[in-house]
């Protein structure tokens, strides 16, 4: 698509020289013997998956996480080399797309091993333990069972890793409950040991790492630091990076105008004006994945050296914001998620009544997405 479409409406600007940055910002605290492992689920965190995960192999980056199938096939068409771990479930029905785009499928539980176990092919996967987040995942104290995946010929054992459901506030009772996990899958590796299995192993996400640095594994696996924002605002961490958001959100100012005090905006009439305003409308709405929960809350938006605070209801594709001291023309360009402090991700999310993996994980599949380099470092 030519690239004035692509700024025509509503977009995501992607800079990868900060996810650059970001992804050597990690390394920096990973002891050498540790891979970095990408998670580029979600569309990689609203970022896009491919360009991201493109950029993040040609800096030497050689393993991947996705959450499905259909996310791995994407990947892997799209040229990508390197392992690609789905870590999520997949059909029995639909194994052979593993085997046929060469992917990586985690094992969900026992009865999940077992029926991979008697299909005719050779099956690469991952094993995954629960030790504590009862998501998915064969309990820690089940050795027999992982024994026994070892044993089925057909499926090809690449390594054993479990999930931390506490790791992001570095406070005494989500310590105790993730030392906990750490000592269940720690006394699972011990036992393995004794029937000489030394599987590659992996615990940590972005917050493992970060409040959990001492605990060594083969591989982290990295999705929101990544791209350079925080799951909340004033989270308590261990190890604190220089980090640099990767994504900006952009809309167009399409009209702009004066109402007089007393006057109403949106739907619902939420909105008044006490004295004369001016205000705009910009070119984006929540079926953009724009929270429409930020009608509330004070939120604000980025514009010509300004906040503008958002007026009235956000509605499915447009909404508009108070202009009022602020210099703006039709066609001006609105920041809705960026760098500066009052439109940070974590910031937008906290308003939306959110973290910000899901606010970015939710952005609209009608923005467009455009990857630049900024700053070359
Ligand atoms: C999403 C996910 C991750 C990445 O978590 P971040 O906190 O974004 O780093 C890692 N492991 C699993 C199993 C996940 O589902």
């Amino acid at each position: 698509m030519e690239n004035d479409l692509l700024k025509n409406r509503a977009w995501i600007e992607i800079d990868l020289s900060n996810l650059k940055h970001n992804v050597e910002e990690i390394k920096k605290i990973l002891p050498k013997s540790t891979k970095m492992m990408a998670v580029v689920k979600g569309n990689a965190y609203g970022h896009e998956m491919i360009p991201i995960s493109k950029y993040l192999s040609k800096l030497g980056i050689k393993d991947f996480a996705v959450a499905t199938l259909e996310e791995g096939i994407q990947l892997r068409d799209s040229g990508l080399k390197g392992n690609i771990l789905i870590l999520g479930y997949t059909s029995i029905e639909n194994i052979q797309y593993v085997i046929k785009y060469h992917l990586i499928q985690t094992i969900v539980d026992e009865k999940y091993a077992f029926e991979l176990s008697k299909l005719p092919f050779s099956i690469p996967v991952q094993i995954k333990i629960n030790t504590g987040m009862n998501r998915i995942g064969i309990r820690d104290n089940e050795v027999d069972s992982i024994r026994k995946i070892y044993s089925y010929p057909n499926l090809e054992v690449l390594g054993l890793f479990s999930h931390l459901s506490s790791s992001e506030q570095y406070c005494k009772e989500d310590r105790e409950y993730t030392y906990l996990q750490i000592y269940r899958f720690e006394t699972l590796l011990e036992n393995l040991k004794k029937y000489s299995i030394f599987p590659a192993v992996h615990l940590q996400s972005s917050y493992g790492v970060l409040n959990y640095p001492e605990f060594v594994y083969d591989y982290v696996r990295i999705g929101m630091i990544l791209y350079g924002c925080h799951s909340e605002i004033n989270m308590n961490l261990k190890v604190s990076l220089d980090l640099k958001p990767v994504l900006s959100l952009y809309a167009r100012v399409t009209t702009v105008k004066e109402i007089e005090e007393g006057e109403f905006v949106g739907y619902d009439r939420t909105y008044q004006a006490l004295t004369n305003r001016k205000i705009a409308t910009l070119s984006i709405g929540y079926a953009d994945g724009y929270p429409r929960e930020l009608s509330k809350n004070h939120a604000v938006v980025y514009l010509n050296g300004s906040y503008a605070p958002i007026i009235g209801r956000i509605c499915m594709d447009q909404m508009m914001i108070d202009v009022t001291n602020i210099d703006v023309k039709e066609g001006d360009i609105a920041t809705l998620i960026g760098s500066m402090d009052e439109i940070r991700a974590e910031k937008v999310a906290f308003k939306a009544g959110t973290i910000t993996n899901e606010l970015l994980s939710r952005l609209g599949s009608r923005l467009k997405i455009i990857a630049i380099e900024k700053s070359k470092n």
